[in-house]
C-alpha cells in the first residue's frame, strides 16, 4: 500500500531539479484540445498515486523508465501561452499527472499568467493541498485560477482499490476541499463515478456537505475515458468500470464493456 505523501516527496527528487535557482519540472507533452471548451495544457510527469485506470501512468510505467524534459515555469509558460493564443483559448493547465508535486514551480507558472486573460485550471488529486493548508493560502493570491479536485472514488475503500494508497488518504482529498474552502479560492470536487453506484455517490454528496452545501451542489461526476492504454492498465488490474466513455464518446455499462474486451480477459 502506497503513503502518497511519502510518494510524493520521492516523485519530486526525480521529476524535479533545481538549476542556477530556477525550479525545473518534467513534461512530457503539450497540446491544445477541447476540454472546457479549449484549453492549452500541459502534460507533467510523475504523481503521488497509482490509479489503475490511468492512462498516462501505465503507458509509463511500462516503458520502466521516466520519459519527458526538464522545462522551466518560464518555458513551460511560453508554451502554453502560445498553444492559447494561436488557438484562442481562454484556459491553460496542467495534467496527465500531478502538478502540486514541485509545487515552488507550479507557482512560479501560474505567476506568468496573472496579468494575461487565461484561467488557469489546476487538476489535482488533492492530496498535498489536504496535507498542506499554506497550499490552499498561496492558491488564493492570484484571481484567475480555479482548482478542479479529481476524488478518486466515493469512499476510503474505493479509493484504497482504485489508488493502490491506503484508504486513509481519501480523508486528505475531502481535507482539500475545506482548505481550498477556507482559504476562498474558486474550485469544485468532482469524482471518478466508473466504479461505484448511484447510492455511493450520494452518500459523498453528503459527506461534503458537511463542509459546504454549495460545494456539494458542484461535484461533478466523471467517467473514464477507454483510451487504448487504459484499457490495457484496467485489463491488466481486472478492474471492470460500471460506465466509461468510449473514444468516441459512447457512455457504456459493464455489460457492454465485458462484450468489447472480455476476449483480452
Ligand atoms: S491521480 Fe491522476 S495522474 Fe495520478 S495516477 Fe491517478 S489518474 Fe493518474
Amino acid at each position: 500500500m502506497i503513503d502518497p505523501i511519502k510518494l510524493a516527496v520521492k516523485t519530486e527528487e526525480i521529476v524535479c531539479k533545481c538549476e542556477n535557482d530556477v525550479i525545473m519540472r518534467k513534461y512530457w507533452r503539450f497540446r491544445g484540445g477541447k476540454w472546457y471548451g479549449g484549453i492549452a495544457t500541459a502534460d507533467c510527469v510523475g504523481c503521488n498515486l497509482r490509479c489503475k485506470f490511468c492512462g498516462p501512468l501505465f503507458a509509463m510505467l511500462k516503458r520502466g523508465k521516466c520519459p519527458g524534459e526538464f522545462k522551466s515555469p518560464k518555458e513551460v509558460a511560453n508554451i502554453l501561452y502560445n498553444i492559447a493564443h494561436k488557438r484562442g483559448y481562454r484556459y491553460v493547465r496542467i495534467s496527465g499527472g500531478e502538478p502540486t508535486i514541485c509545487f515552488d514551480h507550479l507557482i512560479e507558472i501560474i505567476k506568468n499568467f496573472e496579468h494575461h486573460h487565461f484561467i488557469f485550471i489546476l487538476e489535482t488529486n488533492g492530496i498535498l493541498i489536504g496535507a498542506n493548508k499554506d497550499y490552499a493560502e498561496e492558491l488564493s493570491r492570484f484571481h484567475n485560477v480555479h482548482v478542479r479536485v479529481s476524488l478518486k472514488g466515493t469512499n476510503p475503500s474505493e479509493f484504497e482499490q482504485l489508488t493502490m494508497a491506503s484508504g486513509h488518504f481519501f480523508e486528505y482529498q475531502l481535507r482539500a476541499l475545506k482548505n481550498l474552502l477556507d482559504a476562498q479560492v474558486s474550485f469544485h470536487p468532482a469524482v471518478v463515478a466508473s466504479f461505484t453506484t448511484p447510492t455511493n455517490i450520494k452518500i459523498l454528496q453528503k459527506e461534503i456537505a458537511k463542509i459546504s452545501d454549495e460545494v456539494a451542489d458542484s461535484l461533478e461526476i466523471e467517467y473514464i475515458v477507454l483510451y487504448p492504454h487504459v484499457v490495457e492498465s484496467l485489463l491488466r488490474h481486472k478492474l471492470i468500470p460500471k460506465k466509461a466513455y468510449t473514444t468516441d464518446w459512447r457512455l457504456i455499462d459493464e455489460k457492454e464493456f465485458r462484450f468489447i474486451f472480455i476476449k483480452k480477459l
